[in-house]
């Protein structure tokens, strides 16, 4: 019997039935838009509800299904939704929990886009409101609530300022007004947060970054314990906006999969080192990483987070400009804006930030980003080294 609560078992084994596939060690991606039936009663008389039954492709399709399988048990969620992108996933669970009319609490450092999608489609189409919130004291969150208040937006660790927020007392809090909580995990991954077992409601990744883990997909995934409100996402939200993503990137999903908990502690030790190093370097002004044992929220990230991975931001003595001139400067680390990925990556974050905006995300207009990838530790922290040299 295959232990099923273990994440390597699951990323290795769990749904790949080699038996259905003429044992083929690596299950086929289902590159089909329909299924046809033997006979005209068995699709007059289809039962969508039913599990691991297909009919359509923008319904459902069983390269997806196998990804979503292996993503709910890794998330210990009953139900994983799988779509073309992150902010697919994202918007449609706004439109899950949300009506007209309703209130979003939402954290300053939520993913940008989909603060967008709230404050600007939300509220001027929907006659929604929002209010955002630091998001690092639960008095915070129970200042907002209203009565029409339906969800809580929530990214822990957010991914500028790396601060965290307190999960399972916004989950209790949340559940006894009868508000849903969504928090983005994408940072840390399922291997290193459960947030379902807090109490959160709704868990989103983007595909895009640590889960496909590879920089070649698009993608995103809504996992929970709530049957009903998967129900309304399976059967209404996704066919009717037609967000689903498609078989090949399914199958990228997967491959990225069975090595997620590797990569994942690659980047965390090679992360954890390049933010000592940076710690310690006298053109630092701070760094910002969940996993420094110098972060101001130290205990409540070790009561509820198992490790950290490879993004961070530092502030340099000196201005915008300068951080320019120290990413130009980057060898190993090319400049761009996502994460997640076998590659390093670097960007000045604060440039083109107004004063009010820094303030708002809890960074600085000499802010840096950094993604650690997986090339070589002592690589990274000498080009850190020779770039950071540009600060005379
Ligand atoms: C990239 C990102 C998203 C959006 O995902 P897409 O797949 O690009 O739509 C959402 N949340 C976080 C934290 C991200 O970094």
């Amino acid at each position: 019997m295959k232990n099923f609560d273990n994440d390597s078992i699951i990323l290795e084994h769990l749904a790949d039935e080699n038996e259905k596939y003429l044992h083929a060690v690596v299950p086929p991606v289902y590159l089909t838009s329909l299924h046809v039936f033997d006979t005209a009663e068995e699709y007059l008389h289809f039962d969508s509800e039913k599990e691991d039954a297909y009919i359509y492709g923008r319904e459902r399709n069983p390269t997806v299904y196998l990804a979503e399988q292996k993503i709910a048990a890794l998330e210990r969620g009953k139900k994983a939704l799988i779509f073309a992108s992150g902010m697919a996933a994202a918007s449609s669970a706004v439109m899950a929990t949300c009506h007209t009319g309703s209130h979003v609490i939402c954290m300053n450092n939520a993913y940008g886009p989909l603060r967008n999608f709230l404050q600007s489609f939300c509220t001027e189409k929907l006659g929604m409101s929002v209010t955002f919130v630091r998001g690092t004291d639960i008095s915070e969150y129970e200042q907002a609530i209203r009565p029409e208040t339906s969800l809580i937006v929530l990214e822990s660790p957010s991914t500028f300022a790396f601060s965290v927020t307190d999960l399972r007392k916004v989950a209790a809090l949340a559940k006894q007004h009868g508000i849903y909580t969504y928090l983005d995990n994408t940072y840390c991954t399922p291997i290193f947060q459960k947030p379902l077992e807090f109490g959160i409601d709704i868990v989103m990744h983007t595909l895009s970054k640590y889960m496909g883990g590879h920089s070649d997909i698009i993608g995103g995934v809504l996992v929970s314990n709530d049957l009903e409100l998967a129900k309304e996402l399976e059967h209404t939200i996704r066919p009717l906006y037609g967000g689903i993503m498609g078989p090949m990137e399914a199958w990228l999903v997967i491959r990225g999969l069975r090595t997620l908990s590797v990569r994942v502690h690659a980047h965390q030790q090679t992360a954890l080192k390049v933010a000592e190093f940076l710690e310690q370097h006298p053109k630092i002004k701070c760094v910002r990483y969940p996993g420094l044992a110098s972060h101001p929220q130290h205990d409540l990230i070790a009561s509820q987070q198992t490790g950290s991975t490879g993004l961070m931001t530092f502030d340099i003595n000196g201005n915008k400009e300068d951080a320019v001139k120290v990413v130009n400067r980057l060898q190993y680390f090319k400049i761009g804006c996502s994460w997640g990925g076998f590659e390093s990556l670097a960007i000045p974050v604060g440039y083109n930030a107004s004063p009010e905006e820094l303030d708002f995300m809890g960074i600085s207009e000499q802010t840096i980003r950094i993604h650690c990838g997986l090339e070589e530790c002592s690589l990274l922290i000498q080009d850190l080294e020779q770039a950071l040299a540009v600060l005379s």
